[in-house]
C-alpha cells in the first residue's frame, strides 16, 4: 500500500484523495488550520505551519510520494525537503517554482514563445511609474506571488489610479508586481494535461470558463470555440507541460480575443487570438467538471500519475454541462447559517450533482461548494445552472 501526501487540506485536496482510496492507496495531510475540511477524510493529517520544516521533514518521511493542491509554500524549502528525505515531491519544486511567480511564468511564456499578453516587471518602488512607458492605460497590477482569486490583483485605468496605488506603498512594504496589457476577452478557456513518469501526456478537453470579479463563476463543456482554436490550445498546453516537465497535472488557463493586440504580431487562429494567462501545476477549480462530463476525472489522472499506473485519454459523456462554483454569499445572504438551504433542488433534475466542501465558516466570495448542471440541449445546462443560483438567493 502507497501512502500519497498531499500538502493542503482543501476541497481538491479532498477530491484527489477520493480517487487515490478508490486505487488502495492511503492519504495524508499537511495544513496550518486544524478545521481544514479534508482532514476528516483521513486518520493521517498533520497539523503544522508551511515552514516548519521539522514538521514538514516528518510529513515527508511517512509519505511514498508528496503532491500539493497549494501552490504557496517555499520552493527553496520544498527541495531540502526532497533532498533530505528522498520523497519525490510531484509535481516537482522546479515547475511549481515558475508557476507560483507571475514575472517568472510570464518569463517563461516568452522566452519559450508561447503566446503572452504584454507585461512589465515592477521589482522595486521606482519601476510603478515607468510602467506607462511600457504600457498604455488600461492595464492590471498583479503581485507576483501569492494572488489567488483576484486577490492582489488592481485594474488601472488612467495615471490618477496608478497615484494612488503607488501611495499605498513605500519602499519598504512593496512587493514585487507583474503589469499586464488589458485583453479584450471574448472567452477564457482552460486545458488540463495530465503527464506521467515516462513523459507520457494525456488531455483533457477544452473548458470554457465564465469569471465574475475575477473569480471562476461557470465552466461548460463542450467548448464552444471552432475545432481549430481548441487544438490549438491543446497543442500549447501540452508543449507547456512538456517544457515545464510537470509529471501530475498542468492546468492552463487562456484568454482569446478577437482583437489583435498593439503590442505583438500574432497569427489569428479562425479569427481568435490566443493567450496563456497562467498555469497551475495542480488540479483546478474548472477541472470539477471532469467528475461528472469525462469518463476520467482530473483527480483520477493525477492519483494514476502518482500511484505509477497507466493514463488513459479521457472523454467527454455525451450531452452539455455547467460546473458552477457555490461561493460563500449564498450563504451569507440565506442568514449565514451553517447549511445551505438547497430545498429548490428538487424542482430542478438538470442539477446532476451538488459538492459541498465542508468548510466551517462562509465568507464572502469563499468557494464553499460546487454544483453541476446537464442538458441535452446545448444552452438548457447554462439556463438550468442560472436558474439554481437564483433560488439559493
Ligand atoms: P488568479 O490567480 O486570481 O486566477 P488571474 O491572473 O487568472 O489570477 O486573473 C483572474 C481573472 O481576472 C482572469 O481569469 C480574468 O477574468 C481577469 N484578468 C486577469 N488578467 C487580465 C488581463 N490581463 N486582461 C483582462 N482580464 C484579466
Ligand atoms: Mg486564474
Amino acid at each position: 500500500m502507497k501512502t500519497i501526501g498531499i500538502l493542503g487540506g482543501g476541497q481538491l485536496g479532498g477530491m484527489l484523495c477520493e480517487s487515490l482510496m478508490k486505487l488502495g492507496a492511503r492519504v495524508m495531510f499537511y495544513d496550518p488550520d486544524p478545521h481544514s475540511p479534508s482532514f476528516f477524510r483521513s486518520p493521517y493529517h498533520y497539523q503544522g505551519e508551511w515552514n516548519d520544516f521539522n514538521k514538514l521533514k516528518e510529513f515527508f518521511s511517512k509519505c511514498d510520494v508528496v503532491t500539493y493542491e497549494f501552490e504557496n509554500v517555499s520552493t527553496e524549502l520544498l527541495n531540502s525537503l526532497v533532498q533530505e528525505t528522498s520523497t519525490p515531491l510531484i509535481p516537482s519544486a522546479h515547475a511549481l517554482t515558475t508557476t507560483q511567480n507571475r514575472i517568472y511564468e510570464k518569463n517563461f511564456l516568452k522566452e519559450n514563445q508561447f503566446p503572452v499578453c504584454a507585461f512589465f516587471e515592477i521589482k522595486n518602488y521606482e519601476y510603478i511609474s515607468l510602467t506607462t512607458k511600457h504600457l498604455s492605460f488600461p492595464f492590471i497590477l498583479k503581485t507576483a506571488t501569492g494572488g489567488y482569486d483576484g486577490k492582489g490583483q488592481w485594474f488601472i485605468a488612467d495615471h490618477n489610479d496608478l497615484n494612488k496605488f503607488a501611495n499605498q506603498f513605500t519602499k519598504d512594504n512593496f512587493v514585487p508586481l507583474i503589469a499586464e496589457e488589458k485583453i479584450d476577452i471574448e472567452c477564457e478557456a482552460s486545458c488540463i494535461v495530465a503527464r506521467d513518469f515516462n513523459g507520457n501526456t494525456v488531455c483533457f478537453p477544452i473548458f470554457d470558463n465564465v469569471h465574475a470579479h475575477h473569480i471562476l463563476k461557470h465552466t461548460t463543456v463542450p467548448s464552444q470555440l471552432p475545432d481549430s482554436v481548441q487544438n490549438e490550445l491543446k497543442n500549447i498546453a501540452i508543449k507547456a507541460a512538456e517544457k515545464l516537465n510537470v509529471v501530475g497535472l498542468l492546468t492552463t488557463e487562456f484568454f482569446i480575443t478577437k482583437q489583435k493586440s498593439n503590442y505583438t504580431h500574432q497569427n489569428s487562429v479562425n479569427g481568435f487570438y490566443v493567450y496563456v494567462n497562467e498555469f497551475a501545476p495542480r488540479p483546478h477549480n474548472s477541472g470539477h467538471i471532469t467528475r461528472n462530463a469525462c469518463n476520467l476525472s482530473q483527480f483520477d489522472a493525477h492519483a494514476r500519475v502518482l500511484l505509477n499506473l497507466p493514463l488513459h485519454q479521457p472523454k467527454l459523456h455525451p450531452g452539455y454541462y455547467c460546473m458552477g462554483n457555490l461561493l460563500g454569499d449564498c450563504w451569507i445572504s440565506q442568514g449565514n447559517k451553517s447549511e445551505l438551504n438547497l430545498s429548490s433542488w428538487q424542482h430542478q433534475p438538470e442539477i446532476i450533482d451538488v459538492i459541498l466542501y465542508g468548510k466551517l465558516e462562509a465568507k464572502t466570495n469563499r468557494k464553499m461548494g460546487h454544483f453541476v448542471s446537464y442538458s441535452q440541449n446545448n444552452g438548457e445546462h447554462i439556463l438550468a445552472a442560472e436558474r439554481f443560483e437564483k433560488g439559493l438567493n
